[in-house]
């Protein structure tokens, strides 16, 4: 594990940062650094720079700004902070930009940030597939209605893109089958199993209390447009604790999936919990790149 000497290394890297901040500041202050040419060819900070990426540019920018341009500065602080892919390190990056009075934290919320909710505070969400997308990539299951919204699939449909997967650390979750096999879409299904993988690793698996089915041939319930589990590449896990148009729980309240959505969304799952009517059981596989 090389985790912690990167770690203070990094921190090392914030305090440098924030003592040549401080020296800049004096200078501005003093008059004696007219442009910004000159902070540009200081060695160690092109160093920091080069580590702490567009963030430690934008401090010089936000200094050298004028105050109508602050605010903009601010919220691109704010966000380049956030892309690192490091939640730590966003974290660490966003409270040392707190700490400099370069950002502001009046609602606390970066003070109270954890690791692993990060995400859904730093990042913008993802955006799903569309229906029409969806239908393009996954097929149409051709449902024929026997019961009020509840269907049976094409049969050569199901044959051609349905596949059992094969998920054995979900057995003993309550409601997943004893024989660790669920049916989904062939082109999901190796995604769900990375993504299972990788939260079993990370010794997440116990933040999922019950599984609440995946594959369903139905309507969306109480219309006439399939539900995206009529194409198999959606499941729903704590329903209990994740009621539709419930807002999503927050990270220490039982049932709570956010740990698990930014995990999901690495394997190409889009979140429930984003929609504007929240289903924060439901993950669906679909996720457009920009
Ligand atoms: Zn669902």
């Amino acid at each position: 594990m090389t985790r912690p000497q990167n770690q203070s290394r990094s921190d090392f890297e914030l305090r440098s940062l924030a003592r040549e901040i401080d020296l800049l500041r004096t200078e501005i202050r003093e008059g004696r650094r007219p442009n910004n040419q000159s902070f540009l060819h200081n060695p160690t900070l092109l160093a920091i720079i080069g580590l702490l990426g567009t963030v430690a540019t934008g401090i010089w920018q936000l200094h050298s700004a004028r105050e109508l341009e602050r605010e903009k500065l601010r919220s691109t602080l704010i966000q380049e902070a956030s892309k690192s892919g490091d939640n730590e390190k966003t974290i660490r990056t966003l409270r040392f930009l707190v700490e400099y009075g370069l950002i502001t934290d009046e609602n606390g919320l970066i003070a109270t940030l954890k690791s692993s909710n990060a995400p859904s505070f730093a990042k913008e969400a993802p955006k799903a597939f569309t229906q029409r997308e969806i239908q393009n990539t996954f097929g149409d299951p051709k449902l024929q209605f026997t019961l009020e919204g509840l269907g049976t699939p094409d049969a050569a449909w199901e044959k051609e893109n349905i596949i059992d997967v094969n998920l054995p650390q979900m057995v003993g979750v309550r409601g997943f089958p004893k024989t660790g096999k669920i049916k989904f879409h062939k082109i999901a299904s190796s995604h769900l199993e990375s993504a299972i993988a990788e939260i079993a690793e990370r010794g997440l698996l116990s933040k999922i209390l019950s599984f609440d089915g995946a594959w369903a041939p139905r309507n969306v319930r109480g219309t006439s447009q399939y539900s995206i589990h009529a194409y198999g590449i959606a499941f729903d896990i704590n329903a209990e604790f994740n009621r539709l148009g419930d807002k999503p729980k927050e990270i220490d309240a039982k049932g709570s999936l956010i740990e698990l959505v930014p995990i999901f969304e690495k394997h190409g799952f889009y979140w429930g919990g984003y929609f504007s009517r929240p289903d924060s059981m439901h993950f669906q596989y679909g996720i457009k790149s920009e």
